[in-house]
């Protein structure tokens, strides 16, 4: 029999699990409040559950679905990046960074991915399986145990397509903002997809309080096809279309994101016809310089030129940011940890 998961258990579905197990309804309450407030990292810490309770429970998934395997500090800038081991032997990385507001925690939503965008290293051995939300939550608590903080905010921006994991995704983000949890506010998370359409639309029906990044990379269907292959099933107009419809039901910004790879998607009448592409749509771009990957032999774009590709941008009455690339002495960038560990563990 499948082991029970309980941390990707709602309340009402945990109450109901322990009536099954002949057990009193209101330890659901206890349970959740231990797993989701307290975030203790055993059975055994559970005070108030019955010693025969807990022994039933250990003899399900374990509480602590994801265990330190390591971290790397960056002294610089504050960066934190963990690698998790699940309990199949996966390895998942997390980072979790400083900022003037507060902590932010960057998770992954699957073991590999099967994108294929050809300046990701989390692509590179494809797709391995998907995470649960407990493991997607669970990312996040043991980070707030380990370093003693309450984060501020969770971005879905690690390894994997969030929107190719979509029901884990949302058990997830109804389960972290759940009020009788961790409670996290849903304006506090934010998603990024490389652009499955019918998730964008079902994302604004399911929690429309989410924040959502696109990844962009060019204003052409041709040239985004050929950085990455998914644009081949869902193209750029559809893509455009489906994040205009977003914002029509949900009145709330998209930010896209553009990865500036040297000679292939900086130029400046990318500059010009992304913001041609992009006006009328309520949204702010976010440019980020491409961070090299061993296997690949992308370049990032220059300052100078990010900085003029943003002022084409500008002009087009088109919010702009750089984005300020965290923890690069720790491989923090995009899966490249991962990878390396696999690598040297193989
Ligand atoms: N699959 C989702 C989320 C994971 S990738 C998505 O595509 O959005 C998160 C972001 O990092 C994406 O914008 C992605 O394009 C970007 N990214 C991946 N590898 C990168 C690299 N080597 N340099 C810069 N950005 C990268």
């Amino acid at each position: 029999m499948e082991k029970l998961d309980i941390k990707s258990l709602y309340l009402d579905e945990l109450e109901i699990k322990l009536l099954e197990l002949k057990e009193a309804k209101f330890r659901g309450k206890q349970l959740f409040d231990w797993i989701h407030n307290k975030k203790v990292r055993s059975y055994d810490a559970m005070k108030n559950i019955p010693k025969d309770l807990r022994t039933k429970l250990s003899e399900q998934k374990p509480l602590m679905v994801v265990e330190k395997a390591n971290a790397f500090h960056d002294d610089r800038d504050g960066t934190i990046k963990y690698l998790f081991k699940l309990h199949d032997g996966e390895i998942i990385e997390t980072v979790l960074m400083k900022y003037k507001y507060g902590y932010s925690v960057c998770i992954s939503s699957q073991v590999g991915c099967k994108m294929g965008c050809t300046f990701c290293a989390s692509t590179i051995g494809g797709l391995k399986r998907q995470l649960m939300a407990s493991e997607m939550l669970d990312q996040i608590y043991a980070i707030e145990v380990d370093q003693d903080i309450s984060i501020h905010s969770v971005v879905v921006m690690g390894t994997g397509e969030p929107f190719d994991n979509y029901d884990q995704l949302i058990r997830f983000i109804r389960l972290i903002s759940d009020e009788k949890g961790r409670h996290l506010s849903r304006r506090s998370i934010t998603v990024s997809t490389c652009g499955i359409v019918e998730n964008i639309i079902k994302l604004s029906i399911d929690a429309p309080q989410v924040n959502l990044a696109i990844s962009l990379h060019s204003p052409y269907q041709d040239e985004r096809k050929r950085v990455m292959p998914i644009a081949g099933k869902y193209p750029l107009e559809q893509l455009i279309e489906a994040c205009k419809k977003y914002t029509e039901t949900t009145n709330r910004r998209i930010t896209f994101e553009y990865s500036m790879i040297h000679s292939v998607n900086d130029s400046l009448q990318n500059a010009e016809d992304l913001g041609k592409l992009l006006s009328g749509v309520l949204c702010h771009v976010n440019l980020i310089p491409v961070n090299p990957v061993d296997e690949r032999d992308y370049t990032p774009t220059g300052l100078d030129r990010i900085k003029a590709f943003k002022n084409v941008l500008e002009k087009h009455h088109i919010p702009t940011t750089i984005r300020r690339s965290l923890g690069q002495s720790i491989d923090a960038a995009c899966g490249q940890l991962r990878n390396r560990y696999t690598k040297n563990n193989n």
